[in-house]
């Protein structure tokens, strides 16, 4: 039993690890030829330059074709770099103009939270695909708002989870919903990083600051992908080492959330602490995860003796071709807009909670 646990849990990883990298050309299911989709970025900062431009070279159905910038020195670079054409760039009052680009199919806004909203819509309007950064939105309603604007304009909205694509994290999904060890009992779950900026939107409320919803999410996903259920009640404690820094946006966050089944998760975010961790105690075992929200390396051990490691080459370009396959062959996406949203309605019951100190059911 154990043995043929591991060998099902590695077949798993080893699906997901070739389904990203599949041949060059893609086939439709009436065998006809299908082109890769060309992807323009929103926003050029840390993310899209550092890891998903150089991502996007490693896929196999997608294209960077596009850049959105209200940067001009960036457009030569970026030209130089990946070769994208004059008609192809594009500022933030012209951005609406993709709509006659055919050389662009998806637009990916990779901006501050609080402009995920505006881009998302335009884009829809534009009559484009939209995948956008984490955390959705900063409320719920601004998740609705995107969400319709894409089922109205007939274009699939995905959000970047990236770990929802990771081999490593859908093996730990996959024992909460099979339940090899009985129901889970509790879960400690842990996203953060010291961030030593003192002025970044990372700060600013207005602009969707606060480590709640930029690792918070990580530590929040570790609780519901690994139950695999939705939580009904949380309560939540912000605080601060660095006031003169995180005055209008928590540091960290410490959160409860209470799920259906009746199981229990204590979580954690900081932008003041180094800590990415998952146990999950189930009925009959345990599994732990260090890390289990990190670009690479996320690897784990279960109670049974069962090790979770699974290498990828790049978890941005399996999310992308996955996300374009998905686009090109009209099916389910990994990470909807939906998903985005569940977390949201979290995070803002959480925020609710820390400001009045006290239980919030959701
Ligand atoms: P960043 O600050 O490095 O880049 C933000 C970009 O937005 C910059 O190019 C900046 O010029 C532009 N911008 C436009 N208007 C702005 C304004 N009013 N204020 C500030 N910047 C403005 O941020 P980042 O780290 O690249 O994050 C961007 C998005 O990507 C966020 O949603 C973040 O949560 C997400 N992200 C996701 C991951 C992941 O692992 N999925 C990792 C990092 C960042």
């Amino acid at each position: 039993m154990e043995k043929q646990r591991r060998i099902f849990i590695q077949k798993v990883g080893l699906i997901a690890a070739a389904s990203a990298f599949t041949p060059q050309i893609l086939m439709s299911s009436t065998g006809a030829q299908k082109k890769k989709l060309g992807v323009a970025l929103v926003g050029l900062g840390y993310y899209s330059t550092d890891l998903l431009a150089p991502a996007l070279q490693l896929t196999n159905n997608c294209e960077l074709r596009g850049i959105v910038t209200g940067s001009p020195e960036k457009i030569p670079v970026w030209q130089e770099k990946y070769g994208i054409k004059d008609q192809s760039i594009y500022n933030y009052k012209n951005f609406d103009t993709i709509a006659n680009n055919p050389d662009i199919d998806v637009v990916y806004v990779v901006l501050p939270p609080s402009m995920h909203a505006e881009y998302t819509i335009r884009a829809a309007k534009a009559g484009k695909h939209v995948w956008c950064e984490k955390p959705m939105a900063p409320s719920v309603a601004d998740c609705e708002a995107m969400i319709k604007a894409c089922k109205d304009n007939k274009v699939k909205l995905a959000i970047g989870y990236r770990c929802q694509h990771d081999p490593n994290i859908q093996a730990y999904m996959k024992v909460g919903k099979e339940r090899p060890f009985g129901k889970v009992r509790m879960v400690t779950s842990a996203a953060g990083y010291f961030d030593g900026r003192t002025n970044h939107w990372k700060q600013n409320k207005k602009l969707g600051g606060g480590a709640m919803g930029d690792m918070g999410v990580y530590a929040l996903q570790g609780a519901r992908l690994a139950t695999g259920e939705e939580p009904i009640s949380v309560l939540a404690q912000a605080s601060t080492t660095r006031p003169e820094i995180y005055h209008e946006v928590e540091e960290t966050m410490m959160f409860h959330l209470e799920f259906p089944s009746g199981a229990r998760a204590s979580c954690q975010t900081s932008f003041g602490i180094n800590m990415n961790h998952l146990q999950v105690n189930y009925e009959k075992g345990w599994l732990k995860m260090e890390p289990h929200s990190s670009y690479n390396g996320n690897n784990g051990s279960m109670s049974d003796g069962t090790i979770i490691k699974f290498s990828i080459p790049s978890q941005q370009a399996k999310q992308m071709d996955e996300d374009a396959m998905a686009i090109m062959d009209k099916t389910d996406l990994i990470v909807p807009g939906e998903e985005g949203l569940r977390d949201i309605r979290v995070v803002e019951a959480i925020y609710k909670s820390a400001a009045q100190n006290c239980v919030v059911k959701l």
